[in-house]
């Protein structure tokens, strides 16, 4: 079968032919790989920047990590999936080491000795391949009309996660201890930066869950991104036209900015625009550039006189998964077309290097299998 793998000792990723995988415990299943998308982590992959890191004792590394499969096979011993059925793989998995307690408790998300693997990126092989072997637990199922969409599970994880982080620090406000998410979320307003398909999920789940969003990114207003927010009930703004030192006037008082553009001048820029009690939280990773100025006394002195908060998320537990599954039916109905849109392009595997380099097309995917 084939499958795209790294070598980096080689510097070099290509497509090559590999012997199928075969069921090797009684809870695993065999997954004929429908589609893999592809993203910035996998950029970084291709230039040899991050990731890519193979198996202990093996010299490449099967690369992809945003999968979508189809069950062939269950092991005798899997209860919840069937041949058939259509699921989305979990990335990381745990350290094993006694000491974490965070991988201990089954959530290596927050895994504390960074010894953690995530498959097609560090340490296990990844999905693009045409046949892959996972454990029952590692796997979510979605509904069957998810096929053209379940691809955009994973980096939709990634706000799924950011906003459960919101809702357990907004609770700590004393006078919402006992309030539900939707009065968490009543009223708020966010901030996305970017309009790249983490950004673009990320607006479309704010928006799902009421709240009203700006889209703060690059791009011309009036093109295909800003149409799409547009469309979302959602405000696009170019940087070409407002200057990040105006955003909370023109926007009101920013009660979430959530970072998905991954440039750190434009994040610390505008976390001096968050107000009052709000939460700032950093999804994106930056290159190592070049240094950045900031405007730490007045980035400090309103953190501390606004009892502001900043935190970073990576990666996602298995109940983001669940609830991402639930929140792309919920997309689709209130937004019919808007999660395809996303989807800019389908292509072949010899493809995953150049793709992966060119940021022109929202989210590319490779077609593995037909469906
Ligand atoms: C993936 C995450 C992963 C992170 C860091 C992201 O692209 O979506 O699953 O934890 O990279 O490796």
């Amino acid at each position: 079968m084939k499958a795209v793998a790294v070598w980096p000792e080689r510097r070099q990723v290509s497509v090559e032919d590999r012997a199928p995988p075969v069921i090797g415990s009684p809870t695993s299943v065999r997954l004929r790989v429908l589609d893999v998308g592809i993203c910035g982590t996998d950029g970084e992959i291709c230039r040899f920047d991050y990731g890519g890191t193979p198996p202990p004792g093996e010299d490449h590394l099967v690369v992809g990590h945003e999968a979508l499969g189809e069950v062939i096979e269950a092991g005798p011993a899997v209860s919840s999936l069937s041949p058939g059925d259509l699921v989305v793989p979990i990335v990381r998995r745990p350290c094993g080491r006694a000491d974490c307690s965070a991988c201990r408790a089954g959530h290596p998300d927050f895994c504390e000795t960074g010894a953690y693997t995530e498959r097609g990126i560090v340490g296990a092989h990844g999905f693009l391949a045409e046949e892959v072997v996972e454990e029952e637990r590692y796997l979510v199922r979605l509904p069957p009309e998810l096929r053209e969409v379940g691809v955009l599970t994973e980096p939709l994880t990634i706000a799924e996660k950011a906003l459960r982080q919101f809702l357990e620090v907004r609770r700590r406000l004393p006078w919402l201890r006992q309030a539900t998410d939707s009065e968490l979320f009543a009223g708020r307003t966010a901030l996305v930066l970017g309009a790249g398909p983490v950004g673009l999920l990320g607006c479309m789940l704010l928006r799902l869950r009421g709240l009203s969003v700006t889209v703060y990114s690059r791009g011309p207003a009036g093109e295909r991104r800003a149409r799409l927010v547009e469309a979302l009930g959602g405000t696009y703004l170019s940087t070409a036209d407002v200057p990040t030192s105006s955003l909370a006037e023109r926007v009101g008082r920013i009660d979430l900015v959530y970072e998905a553009a991954g440039a750190s001048q434009l994040a610390f820029d505008a976390l001096a625009q968050l107000g009052t009690n709000g939460v700032f939280i950093f999804t994106g990773v930056p290159g190592r550039k070049h240094h950045i100025q900031v405007a730490g006394d007045v980035i400090m002195r309103r953190l501390v006189l606004r009892n502001q908060i900043v935190l970073g998320t990576v990666n996602a537990d298995r109940m983001d998964f669940e609830s991402a599954a639930r929140d792309l039916v919920g997309i689709r109905k209130a937004w019919p077309g808007a999660l395809e849109a996303l989807i800019t392009g389908r292509h072949p595997m010899d493809r995953f290097c150049q793709l992966a380099g060119d940021g022109s097309g929202i989210k590319d995917v490779i077609a593995v299998s037909a469906p």
